[in-house]
């Protein structure tokens, strides 16, 4: 079980988040959803342990993966590389059976900028499954990508997170998005002292 109780967040004594306490259960796939500068990526960061510095507590697994907007690859080391380099008990079988999952088949020796973006993100997305995370954390996956490439990244999600059966926590500001992907949606709101969740 994931267990989230923030009784507070502060930027240099400007409060962002207040009161945010939820759990995501195993297999379990939320969104979060409010508007822009809310506290979103500040809440994920804080999931995923990058931030410490808030008031309350967070219980979580030590097996989490990260997927962000951006594909954040290493530019000069081979797709096969960037899958194993996080991945040290990764085979080198079971990375290629990764890219092959992901459409990226044959493109091992290849370095990030010879992908596309969309085949970036899939690589993105092919490194934060390659170990069965306990807890997916991720941030507009799909964002800025034309409609039939997201639409391919949204139905691999789908699939992966139906195999692994992470718990997940996906920012998103499409409301088709979180229906088809998430079992319940967390939505941010403004509060006096910080948001909130409603
Ligand atoms: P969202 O993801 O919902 O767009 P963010 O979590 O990125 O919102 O930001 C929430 C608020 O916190 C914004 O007002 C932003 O300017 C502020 N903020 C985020 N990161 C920092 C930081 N490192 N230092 C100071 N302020 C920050």
């Amino acid at each position: 079980m994931i267990r989230v109780d923030i009784t507070s967040k502060s930027f240099n004594g400007t409060p962002v988040l207040g009161r945010v306490a939820f759990e995501i259960a195993p297999g379990e796939t939320l969104a979060l959803v409010g508007p822009s500068g809310i506290g979103k990526s500040t809440l994920l960061r804080i999931l995923a342990g990058i931030d410490a510095d808030f008031e309350g507590s967070v219980e979580r697994p030590d097996a989490l993966a990260f997927v962000f907007q951006e594909p954040t690859l290493l530019p000069w080391r081979s797709v096969l590389k960037n899958l194993l380099l996080p991945h040290p008990d990764l085979t080198q079988d079971q990375a290629r059976d990764m890219l092959v999952r992901v459409g990226l088949a044959g493109k091992d020796g290849l370095f990030p900028g010879q992908l596309s973006l969309g085949q970036q993100r899939r690589l993105s997305l092919a490194r934060a499954f390659a170990q069965a995370p306990e807890l997916l954390i991720m941030d507009e996956p799909f964002v800025s990508l034309d409609p039939e490439t997201a639409e391919v990244m949204l139905r691999l999600t789908e699939g992966l997170i139906a195999d692994h059966r992470p718990a997940t926590l996906f920012v998103t500001h499409d409301t088709r998005e979180a229906d088809r992907l998430a079992d319940r949606t967390l939505t941010l709101r403004n509060h006096p002292g910080g948001a909130v969740i409603d």
